[in-house]
């Protein structure tokens, strides 16, 4: 499980010496001496010499094959951080590459990735750039993280559970992505150690228990293939290996997955390496002849490798007993490019076409980059950053035959914005082989995805497709066009929605002090005039919500203190609409009967009125009631008198029924997680009636008890964030809640 031999200056010697590539050697000796002088003094948290750890990390970065300036500033790597060493001194003694390569390295020691709550996303961020600007960093940190896991046992237990945490959802991720499988699968199965001692262990004795009948299998199956391939044409005879599975790889499928050791196909597999493409598929050929293949189980990444540059052909057949094993084909360059990932551009320069290719490789970091540049949200960062680098790809293919390469689960709109950003913005439907979809389809590999295209110029995307969109490339674009190209629509919405936000919460400030009141907040989004902050809150940059109580407070204090004795015992108040002739303050007439109508169900907040019944008291209804409104329109001066402006007091306490529509993708879970909302904010609730709808949705219409208007808006507020929740929005005034219609419920089938 974990390390403590002891490498030496001689074992890097005797490495470098047997390569078959070039080193400089003296620049690796001065580098080895400077760095050994430098941690003379220091000692590992395991009581060794501190320079065995830079010795280590050298020692990877030899096996992947590192240039001279990598392997030196291996050796170096804790110097400034840890000893007075200077970059100065390093850029004088090795040049101004290596000390470049200490520099990154230092900072991406420096960030702190899951320590402080609210930075990881930036912390991500930082480290993404890092390695955008030079490759090789991130190379030396993940030596330098490995040969740290390997040896995390003489550190103390909350550091161990903290670097395996961070080693399992950035460092492992980032290895994944850059192609280095084998570095990936031991961080991995190292994290896996300290954080499911239990499951690791489990997985192990699963391994042990079978070891035996397995190798026995798999060398049956070798000998097998061995003889039938003799008689093909090939340069060479191939190299037949029997794969090991690894134990995180393992786990994932069995913990995760919720299967058990034996419903697991991959456990066996075997893996044979050739010269060329065309013996790839001879050989597949040869295979499938032998074994019966598990027709949903072949994969063709030769034609189309995956994103990290991985290429093989992965079959899944029958052996014998039924028994069902993976085959990988692969080219011996190709075998490189799967072990090695990104450092086989140092490893194997044959194969390499240099920069571009590498640029190529790295552009998802590119993508990443410019993804997060607007979004306000770093929560929303992280999960697509987790999204993006996860490796499990679909090819979805144009009707013209161009492969478009998305993430598991992307839908017709990321596949809209990853061929064109304009096709993005103009798509009105999209058709999956000649089908039309919905635009929340989850399209799978091979199919033909047809996006059809408005000619209006104005077209432009519908806010609710962020919430459907997969890829942060497609919602990074969407919520771009919001911001640019509707620039006016946000001031005015924006505009309004404030307004209206500041009515409902009795903030009455002059125009002309609005840029005083927001200048702090407008700092803090970066708006340079008033229209910029309006235009933030329009497409959504700016979440009035969450600002509200801020500007509660804020006017409280600069405009209600010298007059705090004036408000609530005056008993006239401004007429709430014009038409009405008289006011009365709710809290006067509760004596008198009041009832709070079931077609609007008001809530303390809104702007309402009372309509004098005929022998039932008052009935207070919302000014946006419909019924309120239809009145209006009619305009009959008889009925008009009978409705009275009212106004809540403010120290209501009397819990309100209000009815609420939530639409979301139904899933399992989601009861749930709304139930626990409600719990939370101590909020009973009842699912008056759910309906399914089309594309896997589901509306619910929910009933519940609040105390005001600012509790239920915050509710809304929560509803929204849950997973897979379209929208969750007061119901319309004319919604009618049917009391004891729980029963009712319907429930959408299977
Ligand atoms: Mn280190």
């Amino acid at each position: 499980m974990t390390e403590d031999r002891v490498v030496t200056f001689d074992m890097i010697m005797e490495k470098i010496l047997t390569s078959d590539k070039q080193y400089e050697i003296t620049k690796i000796i001065s580098a080895y001496q400077f760095a050994a002088k430098a941690h003379e003094e220091q000692r590992r948290s395991s009581g060794q010499p501190y320079i065995i750890h830079p010795l280590s990390v050298a020692e990877l970065l030899l096996e992947l094959g590192m240039d001279t300036d990598t392997v030196c500033a291996a050796l170096l790597h804790d110097v400034v951080e840890d000893t007075p060493a200077t970059d100065e001194q390093l850029r004088e003694l090795f040049g101004k590459d290596v000390a470049a390569l200490v520099d990154g390295v230092t900072k991406l020691t420096q960030i702190p990735v899951f320590r402080q709550d609210q930075k990881k996303a930036e912390n991500v961020l930082k480290m993404l750039l890092a390695m955008e600007n030079d490759v090789r960093v991130m190379i030396i940190k993940l030596c330098d993280r490995l040969h740290n896991m390997r040896t995390l046992q003489f550190r103390p237990e909350h550091k161990q559970q903290l670097t395996a945490y961070e080693t399992m959802n950035v460092y492992a991720p980032i290895a994944g992505r850059l192609g280095m499988k084998k570095i990936q699968e031991e961080l991995e199965t190292l994290s896996l150690y300290y954080l499911d001692p239990y499951g690791y262990s489990e997985i192990v004795r699963m391994f042990e228990k079978s070891k035996e009948e397995r190798q026995q299998f798999i060398e049956s199956i070798k000998k097998r293939l061995a003889e039938a391939l003799r008689n093909e044409p090939l340069r060479q005879p191939p190299e037949i290996q029997g794969r090991p599975k690894s134990i995180y790889g393992m786990y994932k499928k069995i913990f995760k997955g919720h299967r058990n050791f034996d419903q697991v196909y991959d456990k066996y597999a075997v893996r044979i390496i050739v010269d060329t493409v065309p013996e790839c598929y001879l050989v597949l050929g040869v295979v499938h002849h032998l074994y019966k293949p598990l027709m949903d189980r072949i994969k063709d990444w030769i034609a189309r490798p995956k994103e990290n540059g991985y290429q093989s052909l992965h079959t899944t057949v029958l052996g014998r007993e039924g028994i069902p094993f993976e085959v990988q084909i692969r080219t011996r360059e190709m075998h490189r490019t799967a072990e090695y990932g990104i450092a086989a551009h140092w490893k194997y320069k044959e194969g390499i076409q240099g920069k571009d290719q590498m640029e190529e490789k790295l552009s998802w970091v590119r993508e990443i980059l410019e993804a997060q540049k607007t979004s306000d949200d770093p929560d929303e960062i992280l999960n697509t950053l987790k999204i993006d680098l996860s490796p499990d790809t679909i090819i979805v293919m144009t009707p013209k035959g161009d492969a478009i390469t998305l993430p598991v689960d992307a839908t017709p709109i990321d596949f809209a914005y990853k061929i064109h950003t304009q096709i993005g913005h103009k798509m009105t439907f999209a058709r999956a082989e000649g089908k039309i979809v919905p635009l929340d389809y989850k399209l799978q590999t091979g199919q033909i995805c047809e996006i059809i295209t408005s000619k209006d110029p104005n077209k432009g995307p519908n806010r609710a497709w962020m919430n459907i969109a997969r890829t942060s490339e497609a919602k990074s674009k969407i919520r771009a066009w919001f911001k640019k190209e509707n620039r006016q629509d946000n001031i005015i919405a924006g505009k309004t929605m404030l307004e209206k936000e500041f009515r409902r919460s009795r903030i009455h400030i002059p125009d002309t002090d609005y840029e005083e009141f927001f200048s702090d907040d407008m700092k803090r989004h970066s708006c340079n005039s008033l229209d910029d902050f309006y235009a933030s809150i329009g497409y959504g940059g700016v979440s009035i919500s969450k600002l509200i109580p801020k500007w509660k407070d804020r006017y409280m204090k600069l405009y209600r203190s010298e007059d705090a004795e004036t408000p609530e015992e005056q008993p006239i108040v401004q007429p709430v609409e014009q038409q009405v002739t008289n006011q009365i303050i709710l809290d006067e007439i509760r004596d008198c009967a009041v009832k709070f109508a079931q077609c609007c169900n008001p809530l303390q907040g809104d702007d309402i009125v009372g309509f004098v019944t005929r022998g039932h008291g008052l009935s207070v209804h919302r000014t946006d009631c419909i019924n309120y409104r239809a009145m209006l329109a009619r305009d009959i001066p008889e009925e008009r008198e009978r409705w009275l402006a009212v106004q809540w007091t403010d120290h209501n306490s009397a819990k309100m029924r209000t009815n609420i529509e939530i639409l979301a993708y139904d899933r399992v879970g989601l009861m749930f997680d709304i139930s626990a909302v409600m719990k939370e904010s101590g909020i009973s609730m009842n699912v008056s009636q759910s309906h399914g709808m089309k594309g896997g949705r589901v509306l619910l219409m929910i009933s519940l008890e609040v105390l005001n208007k600012t509790q239920l808006t915050a509710i809304l507020e929560r509803l929204r964030q849950i997973r897979s929740v379209i929208s969750a929005e007061r119901a319309s005034s004319s919604y009618q809640y049917v009391s004891g219609a729980e029963n009712k419920t319907k429930k959408r089938g299977k």
